[in-house]
C-alpha cells in the first residue's frame, strides 16, 4: 500500500475559520482520509508537530512571542509550508491593530476603558508577550505556497491537496484564489 501524505495544520492569530473552511470538503474528508495520515491539528487534537511532516497548513498571522516559536517549530518540521487565508498571509483582521502601539492596547483593552470599571491588566509572567505589531508569516519563516481568502474555499483545499497527493503543480482558478 503506498505510504500516506502526512499533513499537519496550526493556527496562529486566527479564528479557526480557515480550519472550518478545510472541514467544508465535507464528504471527500473520507476519500482524504485514506491518502492522508494528520498528524498534528486540531482535527486530531495531537498538540506537537512530529518531525518531517509532509505538508503543513498554518492559519492566522503572528502576534505574539508563542506565535514566533510556534511558527518556527512548525517550518522546521514540515517539507512544504502553506500559509493559509488573509491572516497568514497579511496579517488580517489582527493586524487591525498595527496602527496603534502594543502598549496602547493593551491599555484601552485593560486599562478601564469604556468596557472596565478599573484597570484589570493580566500579569501572568506565562502569558505569551505581545508583538510590536501582526506579522504575516513569510515575514518570519519560508512559505511555499499561498491559499488566500478569509477564507479560502473549501475547493482551494481539496485542489491543493489532491495536486500534491498526484504530484503535480496546484491550479488555483480566480474562483479558488479569492481574496475576500
Ligand atoms: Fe479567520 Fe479569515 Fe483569518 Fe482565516 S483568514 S483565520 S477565516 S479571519
Amino acid at each position: 500500500m503506498a505510504r500516506k501524505l502526512t499533513v499537519a495544520t496550526c493556527s496562529l492569530a486566527g479564528c479557526f475559520g480557515c480550519h472550518m473552511s478545510l472541514l467544508d470538503i465535507d464528504e471527500r474528508l473520507a476519500a482524504l482520509t485514506e491518502r492522508v495520515a494528520f498528524d498534528r491539528s486540531p482535527l486530531t487534537d495531537i498538540k506537537r508537530v512530529s518531525d518531517g511532516v509532509d505538508l503543513g497548513l498554518i492559519e492566522g498571522g503572528v502576534c505574539n512571542e508563542e506565535n514566533v516559536e510556534t511558527l518556527r517549530e512548525f517550518r522546521r518540521q514540515c517539507r512544504v509550508l502553506v500559509a493559509v487565508g488573509a491572516c497568514a498571509l497579511t496579517g488580517g483582521v489582527p493586524a487591525l491593530r498595527n496602527r496603534f502601539s502594543a502598549e496602547a492596547c493593551l491599555a484601552e483593552a485593560y486599562g478601564g476603558g469604556a468596557t472596565l470599571a478599573a484597570p484589570l491588566r493580566p500579569g501572568d509572567p506565562e502569558l505569551p508577550r505581545l508583538l510590536d505589531k501582526v506579522y504575516p508569516v513569510h515575514e518570519l519563516v519560508a512559505v511555499d505556497y499561498c491559499l488566500p481568502g478569509c477564507p479560502p474555499p473549501a475547493d482551494a483545499f481539496w485542489e491543493l491537496l489532491t495536486a500534491l497527493l498526484d504530484g503535480r503543480e496546484p491550479r488555483l482558478d480566480y474562483a479558488l484564489r479569492r481574496f475576500d
